[in-house]
């Protein structure tokens, strides 16, 4: 068979697949399989993420941790409220945006502040905070902190 034959399918005689192309096809089958399989693994991970923030709902929810001094330590760790309290005055709290942007929020809860917000705490030392909290830029996010559970406001 010479060359012309070979390329030409038409030709009577020759393959209508030469052999690359059946390899190809081959490999086109793997890549539907892994990709298959892919699509699998991230419908399984959208459920873990689906069951741990139903988790979140239910389960403990935010801390609150106390600082001495009038100011809020660096570094916030997630799903916890930082206060700052000296001499017994609450001067401000402190916390990383719920949306999970990364955003440090710093809140002055003293009388003389305006805005101001109010924390209490109940039995189980879960935070709540009042009023709601607005981010009127960035990821704008807008939630109450109640009881230690993130309320969103659409
Ligand atoms: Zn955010």
């Amino acid at each position: 068979m010479d060359e012309k034959q070979h390329r030409d399918p038409r030709l009577k005689g020759a393959s209508p697949w030469p052999a690359g192309a059946r390899v190809a096809k081959a490999e086109a089958g793997k890549v539907n399989f892994l990709s298959f399989i892919g699509g699998q693994i991230r419908a399984i991970g959208a459920r873990i993420r689906d069951f741990f923030r139903y988790f979140d709902a239910a389960g403990t929810g935010w801390r609150l941790r106390t600082v001495q001094g009038d100011s809020l330590p660096r570094n916030f760790s997630q799903r916890t409220v930082f206060l700052a309290r000296e001499d017994g005055e609450d001067w401000c709290v402190g916390f990383l945006c719920p949306c999970g942007c990364g955003r440090k929020i710093e809140l002055l809860l003293i009388r003389e502040a305006k805005p101001r917000w109010d924390l209490t705490v109940d039995a189980r030392q879960r935070p709540t905070l009042h009023p709601s909290v607005y981010l009127n830029d960035g990821c704008r996010s807008h939630f109450w902190i109640r009881a230690g559970h993130i309320v969103w406001c659409e």
